[in-house]
């Protein structure tokens, strides 16, 4: 997606509807920093906002993500690619979630051991001992909710069984038996229970 093109396509919108960046933000209820941030292709506006945005300035998403009006007859195929496009991005963004989720898990867990290390063998007041503990334990239990929070929204888990994609609730994720990022839990389509892989693509 050209987000440059894309910023200089709503920079163009908004002029035509005679807004200035603040008189835009305004009727968005953001800052205007936020629009010059879009104009500029710095940042895409949220999916939250987009059909706000879209509202605002007479222009429907598909055009938006494709910065340009688009005729009735390229109409499906713009569509086409920007869902391909889309779908491209969340595949790239859940592989550096997961990433970064190896990140966490092991920067806690360091943490966490090493902080029992020195509490158990570095002479220290007691109370220091309990601060160090605790504060391991505290730095590893949050760890180990961001990981299991990316495990959870990250791409899919496929069901052995009948081979359907779903994002599972936290708490089965936080309940289920697991090797590595393979979690054993009721697929919510076929009800049976079975090994389920992490998988990136739908
Ligand atoms: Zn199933």
């Amino acid at each position: 997606m050209d987000q440059i093109k894309i910023g200089k396509f709503i920079a163009g919108c908004r002029k035509n509807k005679k807004l200035t960046q603040a008189q835009l933000a305004e009727k968005l209820n953001i800052t205007d920093r936020a629009i010059s941030k879009w104009e500029t292709g710095n940042r895409m506006p949220d999916s939250s906002i987009m059909l706000e945005l879209c509202n605002v300035l007479g222009i429907n998403v598909n055009e938006l993500l494709s910065g340009e009006i688009i005729k009735m007859e390229d109409y499906e195929k713009k569509v086409e690619e920007n869902l391909i496009e889309l779908k491209k991005q969340k595949e790239e963004a859940d592989k550096r979630m997961l990433k970064l989720e190896f990140v966490i898990g092991y920067t806690s867990s360091i943490t966490f051991f090493i902080l029992i290390l020195l509490a158990s063998y570095i002479q220290m007041e007691t109370w220091i001992r309990i601060i160090l503990i605790a504060f391991g334990f505290i730095t590893f239990v949050i760890g180990m909710h961001y990981c299991l929070k990316i495990e959870q929204t990250a791409g899919y888990y496929e069901c052995s069984k009948c081979h359907n994609k779903y994002v599972p609730e936290y708490k089965s994720v936080f309940l289920a038996m697991h090797m590595g990022r393979t979690r054993y839990m009721k697929c919510p389509k076929c009800g049976k229970k079975s090994w389920n892989k992490k998988v990136i693509r739908k």
